[in-house]
């Protein structure tokens, strides 16, 4: 009966050894959030940073509200648009 039980024993232990040894291989080959290997941090990372996106004043485009020059509590979608009067 002993015998059985420190087969049994060894047989988790060793299953517990290798389990971790694979978590471990699986943590080395997933690089962190925010590393450009990250499966997360793909071709679509820039389509969720655009945001919102608002309507030049004079020419109605729409456009990322990071790229807006805003003037008298208007939207513009370039410096020069800015001076033209609204269409
Ligand atoms: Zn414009």
């Amino acid at each position: 009966m002993m015998r059985i039980l420190f087969w049994v024993a060894l047989i988790v232990l060793v299953i517990a050894a290798i389990r971790s040894k694979i978590r471990a291989k699986i943590r080395e080959m997933t690089p962190p959030p925010g590393h450009p290997g990250h499966p997360g941090a793909g071709p679509q990372a820039p389509m969720r940073e655009l945001g919102a996106t608002v309507e030049c004043a004079h020419c109605h485009v729409y456009f990322p509200e990071s790229e807006a020059v805003t003037a008298n509590g208007r939207a513009y979608c370039c410096p020069e648009h800015v001076n033209l009067p609204p269409a």
